[in-house]
């Protein structure tokens, strides 16, 4: 029997009830978009910069958070994680990410942030401004990895050495914040051992983790690619098996915040089974049974996410 550590349970147990995550727009871009690194980004980046469902943005962030509140209304919930998700929300005026994160995190209902970067965007003075929100409400730091393999990020064009990686997951653990590293399975030229790799490395490192097939998204270099038949993408009974074996090699005390992307069905180009993500988890959940994965505590919390 192989136990995992889903988010839902997690979050439980670390605030003693359900909390929600609210997808908020902080306004930002990212050097590898705006021309300082290129400007055509990841090969997989969307025009939203990888966070199709946040808020629109707006300077009131109090605002953003109610209107999120509103679409999660159904579930109820009065606890939240102000999370965001597209861009680089680090890359910014000091200044500035401590106006509208401080806003976020001053909401009553608000009892962490999580804030979704690039590991080349936390420069000292950022770093300070993190510390001290740290101190205000938990923070949680996501970073896009991907891989650890240098040669994929080329490929990719994701801007960044695996060592930049390391020295921020550094840098953020010496001020006692969370890190979150997202890993996406089946990238270009990548073995099943390659992927492992990476995932046996990033358990090592981080406390938490997301996982997600490589998916092509409309207007993407990575659609051009694609088409024209230089890439391919995982099936569905290739990630599942992929999926399993990443679980099984992954330290219990690793969070597991994503099993699969959830990408917009208007943009998703392929692999089309993904674009149901009940669908995708239920399939994942019979995956586990068969193999002897389950959650901590034998729930499914992390299916209803
Ligand atoms: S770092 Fe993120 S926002 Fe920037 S190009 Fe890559 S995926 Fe897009």
């Amino acid at each position: 029997m192989y136990k995992y550590n889903g988010l839902s349970e997690n979050l439980i147990s670390v605030f003693g009830e359900k909390v929600y995550k609210l997808s908020l727009d902080g306004g930002m871009t990212c050097p590898n978009r705006d021309g300082t690194l290129s400007y055509g980004g990841c090969i997989f980046c969307s025009d939203g910069g990888s966070g199709e469902f946040a808020e629109p943005f707006c300077d009131d962030i109090g605002l953003q958070i109610e209107r999120a509140k509103e679409k999660v209304k159904f579930k109820a919930k009065s606890k939240y994680i102000a999370y965001f998700q597209n861009f680089s929300n680090t890359y910014g005026e000091p200044r500035f990410l401590k106006k509208i994160f401080t806003a976020a995190i001053s909401h009553p209902d608000v009892v962490a942030l999580s804030i979704a970067t690039r590991p080349d965007c936390l420069g000292t003075e950022v770093l300070n401004v993190l510390k001290d929100l740290n101190k205000i409400k938990p923070l949680y730091v996501e970073l896009g990895l991907q891989t650890i393999h240098d040669k994929t990020a080329k490929f990719i064009n994701r801007g960044y050495d695996l060592v930049v990686y390391l020295k921020a997951v550094e840098e953020l653990k010496k001020i006692g914040i969370n890190v979150v590293t997202h890993l996406i399975l089946g990238l270009p030229g990548e073995t099943e051992q390659m992927i492992l790799e990476s995932v046996r490395l990033v358990g090592q490192l981080t406390d938490g983790i997301k996982l997600q097939n490589l998916q092509v998204l409309k207007g993407t270099e990575l659609e051009r690619l694609y088409n024209s038949g230089q890439v391919k993408v995982l099936d569905k009974e290739e990630y599942l098996d992929l999926l399993c074996k990443c679980i099984k090699i992954l330290p219990p005390n690793v969070v597991i915040h994503r099993l699969t992307g959830d990408p917009p069905k208007k943009i998703l180009v392929a692999p089309q089974w993904c674009a149901n993500k009940k669908d995708t988890l239920n399939s994942i959940r019979r995956a586990f049974s068969l193999q002897n994965v389950v959650q901590g505590d034998d729930s499914d919390d992390e299916f209803r996410l």
